[in-house]
């Protein structure tokens, strides 16, 4: 039986580009997305830094053009890798902040906060975002929120879904299950379909993000969902083909202006925005068009680019697609007849072409809509979060009610099943890789093997663990190593111990070793201690996310303290600007208003950095008892 888990429980979609929150709300009976505080059901992944105060979500996207260096998006791309890993390396030239290389390799995000240089671990950034989507649900349920399902791609390994639980800790929530988008999405929409069926449903999900690339062959029976096979490309999304229309429009505007707009991150950026946009309407209109005022140097620049030129300038990425949706469908070994839904999630999935070629792929079936595709992973990820807490007595069954609204209904305990997306294994004699856990096996699962000895009388062994599908162990990501000792002196080629790979229900992975022959055990974890946080850097994040939140509030009560003082600025104005002030006010009166106006103007103007908020509020207070009665006369 699960562990329950006390409280409310969310389901957090943490995206690339956006980001996502739902929750399953018992008296209405059903998964409700929460709106964020602008009304949007999804919130940018982004953070930003100013002289003044930190932001996140839209806020932060708001004002990137402006503050490019100091506003960090794309966080998701860069945890639990390393520095110089090649995917960084490349996503680095496209950033307009910057990246360095930290202790064990680890990338540093530099920003400039309050005018001093800050450097943030990528796990850091995230927890800012998930900190914006647990405010988001508490606002709206009036309670804490301390427990939830936080979604990966299913092709995130070992690292980076141990770094996602980090960011969920620094955040201070629980991550009770990390789960895998495409599985999140099946669950909103198997459930939703399940009532209609009795036998085994086949489903392939096509999640097309911002930044990463899905796809999940999963098996629906009764109540089980049985993932088949994963397969993506976390460096292939929406934005490649924002790149793609960037890097033409670019182009474009330096051929005709004789200028180099490269270099000036401003003007990328409010190009980006401006290509974003174009693209979504694309996926709508055959023709689009592109206005950017002042671009660069003072240049308007206005354009426009058809579809049939949008489709061309990334069909290699789209052919990339779909080469993966084949390689997903091979690994099941189905046949692709055998499939009876093909679901689209992601933004990009909205493209026509995509759709056309992945229909083309499948030949000629429609292919299923119903779910918003920007809501379907966090849908699902709000029912596992209830299933794995006490906010739901009985596990629901999801009926179609209207496109983004599901009812729950009472029904017995679903079963979800994840695979591990890379094989895993040891390196065994001639640095072959011995695989212990195939691609595509279920999880949680538990397995053994045994080692021999390579040498006459070994006392010793070096246990190195792999993940990857390369024949040569060392061509592979090592994911960590440790010494077994002890071993008792026997002939070359006798077994000397049992290595035993177990993976929890997130797909983390321990692997322990035990030492057959003396009969002692000695076992040993295998932690990926270099590319995670110790726990005493997750502490001292969880204080300086504090340090943000109590940062971010002074910073709001001086806000409204100053908008209040400019408030009463406006009012005195405005009572000074009555025709027939005179005959109101005694001359004593006039002149006292006057001067009120001179001397808080100069304190809201100049001197606001200065200018302590017990001061500023103490004004108000004083304004409010001295001026009041004043104005009330011009009234
Ligand atoms: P997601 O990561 O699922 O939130 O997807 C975000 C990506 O989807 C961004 O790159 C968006 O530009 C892209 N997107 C959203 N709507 C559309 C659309 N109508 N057509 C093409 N791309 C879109």
């Amino acid at each position: 039986m699960a562990r329950k888990y006390e409280g409310r429980a969310v389901g957090i979609d943490l995206g690339t580009t956006y980001s996502c929150v739902a929750v399953w709300q018992e008296q209405h009976c059903r998964v409700e997305i929460i709106h964020n505080d602008q009304g949007n059901r999804t919130t940018p992944s982004f953070v930003a830094f100013n002289q003044n105060q930190r932001l996140i979500g839209d806020a932060a996207k708001n004002q990137a053009a402006a503050n490019p260096e100091n506003t960090v998006f794309d966080a998701k791309r860069l945890i639990g890798r390393k520095f110089s890993d090649p995917i960084v390396q490349d996503d680095i030239l496209l950033w307009p902040f910057k990246v360095i290389a930290g202790v064990d390799d680890r990338p540093m995000i530099m920003v400039k906060y309050k005018g001093q240089e800050k450097q943030l671990y990528a796990e850091e950034v995230s927890s800012m975002v998930l900190t914006k989507m647990r405010e988001i649900a508490e606002s709206y349920l009036e309670s804490n929120v301390k427990n939830a399902v936080v979604t990966v791609p299913a092709y995130f390994n070992d690292s980076q879904r141990k770094a996602t639980i980090d960011a969920g800790a620094i955040a201070g929530l629980n991550v009770m299950r990390v789960m895998n988008e495409p599985t999140a999405a099946a669950v909103a929409y198997g459930l939703d379909k399940r009532t209609n069926f009795d036998g085994e449903r086949n489903i392939f999900v096509f999640d097309l993000g911002g930044g990463t690339f899905d796809v999940s062959l999963l098996t629906i029976k009764g109540n089980v969902f049985n993932v088949k096979a994963t397969a993506g490309n976390t460096h292939l999304g929406g934005e490649d083909f924002d790149n793609r229309m960037v890097n033409y429009f670019i182009q474009e505007f330096n051929r005709k202006n004789k200028v180099d707009i490269n270099g000036n991150p401003r003007a990328l950026r409010r190009l980006r925005s401006a290509c974003e946009r174009a693209k979504r309407s694309l996926s709508f209109l055959v023709v689009a068009t592109i206005e950017v005022d002042s671009l660069f140097q003072g240049i308007d620049f206005s354009s426009s680019i058809n579809r049939a030129k949008f489709e061309e300038m990334n069909m290699d990425l789209f052919d990339e697609c779909m080469k993966i949706v084949e390689s997903c469908v091979m690994d099941a070994k189905m046949d692709k007849s055998k499939i009876d839904d093909v679901v689209l999630v992601g933004g990009s999935s909205r493209i026509p072409k995509v759709q056309q070629l992945l229909q083309d792929f499948f030949n000629g079936k429609e292919l299923c809509k119903s779910i918003n595709p920007d809501e379907a992973v966090a849908y699902g990820a709000a029912v596992q979060a209830a299933m794995l807490s006490e906010d739901i007595k009985n596990v629901p069954n999801l009926e179609p009610q209207n496109n983004s609204q599901l009812v729950l209904h009472n029904v017995p305990q679903l079963v979800l099943q994840d695979v591990t997306p890379l094989s895993l294994g040891i390196s065994a004699l001639g640095d072959i890789m011995s695989v212990v856990i195939p691609k595509n096996t279920c999880i949680p699962v538990n397995k053994t093997t045994s080692c021999v000895t390579s040498q006459d009388n070994q006392t010793i062994a070096l246990i190195k663990v792999y993940e990857g599908e390369r024949t040569r162990a060392s061509d592979n990501n090592l994911l960590g190593s440790f010494i077994l000792s002890g071993i008792p002196p026997a002939p070359r080629g006798s077994p000397f111990s049992v290595v035993c790979f177990d993976i929890n229900e997130n797909g983390i992975l321990t692997v322990s070793a035990k030492n057959n022959a003396s009969g002692t055990s000695n076992k040993i974890t295998i932690t990926n201690h270099k590319e995670r946080l110790s726990s005493e850097e997750i502490k001292k994040l969880i204080q300086e996310a504090e340090n943000y939140h109590i940062e971010d509030k002074k910073f709001l009560r001086k806000a409204n303290a100053l908008n209040a003082l400019d408030e009463y600025i406006y009012k005195m104005r405005n009572a000074l600007k009555k025709e027939d002030i005179d005959t109101m006010l005694s001359s004593e009166e006039i002149e006292k208003i006057r001067s009120t106006i001179v001397v808080t103007t100069y304190l809201v103007d100049k001197n606001n950095h200065v200018v302590e908020i017990d001061d500023l509020e103490d004004l108000l207070k004083e304004l409010k008892t001295s001026m009041e009665h004043i104005i009330a006369k011009t009234i």
